[in-house]
C-alpha cells in the first residue's frame, strides 16, 4: 500500500507539538489516526478537530513507558480499523541539565519515555507488520542525535539511540519500512521539562530560529507516501538560519 489515504497511522505523543501536527496532517491527507498520549483532553479536542473536517480519528491514552499500554494502543488500532500500516513513535521529553547537577530522575525519566517508550513502540506493532507483510516505523529522533549540545548528555544519548535502534531495525527487516526524522529546534512544549534553570535560559537563546511543526510533519509525511519499495531511512530538518 502506498501514499497515505485510508492507511492506519499510530502516533505517540500526540497531545501537542510534534506529534499533533503529523496527525492533523496524516489526518487531512486521509489516513485514519490512532492518537496517542497522557493528556486525554487534549486528544480528545484533536480528535473532534479531525472528525469537524471529515477525517477519522482514535484517542487513547497512552503512557510509552508502559509496555502494556503500547501493547493496549496498538490491539485499540486494530480492533477500530483491522490493521496498522505506520507507527510514528513520538512521544519524548527533554529535561537537559549537566551531568554534574545530579538530576538522576530527569535520566531516568529520558530513558524510559526517549528509549524505551520507542522499543516497545517497535515491539506491538512490528509482529504486527511481519504478519501483515508490510507497515512501516517511524523514530522521531533529532539533530540531538547526531551533535551532543551543552547540558545534552542524557538526552543526546537517547537520540543517537534512537537512530542507532532504528538502523539495526532496518537491517533486520525486509517487510517493514523503517524512518528517522530528525528535526532541528521545532516549536512546541519540550522546553518545558527543563528543570535546571540556567540551562533553561541557554535553550532559550539557542531555540530563537525555530521550525513550525508542520515542517516536521511535512518530512514525516514524504517518507509515508513513498511507493511500497521506497523506504526513506532518514530526514534531517533544520531551520535554514541557524543560531
Ligand atoms: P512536546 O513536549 O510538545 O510533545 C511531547 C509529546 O510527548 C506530548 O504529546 C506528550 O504528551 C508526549 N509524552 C511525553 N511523555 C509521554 C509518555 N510517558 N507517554 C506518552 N506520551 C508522552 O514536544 P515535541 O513535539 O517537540 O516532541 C516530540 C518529539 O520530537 C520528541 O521525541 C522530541 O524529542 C522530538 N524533537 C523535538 C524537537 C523540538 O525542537 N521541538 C527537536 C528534535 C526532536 P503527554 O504529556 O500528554 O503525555
Amino acid at each position: 500500500m502506498s501514499g497515505i489515504e485510508n492507511k492506519v497511522v499510530l502516533v505517540t505523543g500526540a497531545s501537542s507539538g510534534i506529534g499533533e501536527a503529523i496527525a492533523r496532517d496524516l489526518a487531512a491527507g486521509g489516513a485514519a489516526v490512532v492518537i496517542g498520549a497522557r493528556r486525554v483532553e487534549r486528544l480528545e479536542a484533536l480528535k473532534a478537530e479531525i472528525e469537524a473536517a471529515g477525517g477519522r480519528a482514535l484517542a487513547k491514552a497512552l503512557d510509552v513507558t508502559s509496555r502494556q499500554s503500547v501493547q493496549a494502543f496498538v490491539d485499540a488500532a486494530r480492533e477500530a480499523f483491522g490493521r496498522v500500516d505506520v507507527i510514528v513513535n513520538n512521544a519524548g521529553i527533554m529535561p537537559l541539565s549537566p551531568l554534574a547537577a545530579l538530576k538522576v530522575d530527569e535520566w531516568d525519566q529520558m530513558i524510559d519515555v526517549n528509549i524505551r517508550g520507542v522499543l516497545h513502540g517497535i515491539a506491538a506493532a512490528l509482529p504486527v507488520m511481519e504478519a501483515q507483510g508490510e507497515g512501516q516505523i517511524v523514530n522521531i529522533a533529532s539533530t540531538a542525535g547526531h551533535q551532543i549540545l551543552p547540558s545534552g548528555a542524557v538526552y543526546c544519548a537517547t537520540k543517537f539511540a534512537v537512530r542507532v535502534i532504528s538502523e539495526a531495525l532496518r537491517q533486520e527487516t525486509d517487510k517493514v519500512r523503517v524512518t528517522v526524522v530528525s528535526p532541528g529546534a521545532t516549536t512546541s512544549e519540550l522546553a518545558h521539562t527543563i528543570t535546571h534553570a540556567p540551562t533553561a535560559a541557554f535553550v532559550d537563546e539557542y531555540r530563537k530560529q525555530i521550525l513550525p511543526a508542520e515542517a516536521i510533519a511535512r518530512a514525516v509525511r514524504f517518507a509515508i507516501e513513498q511507493p511500497a519499495d521506497v523506504d526513506v531511512n532518514e530526514v534531517v530538518v533544520r531551520p535554514t538560519v541557524t543560531t
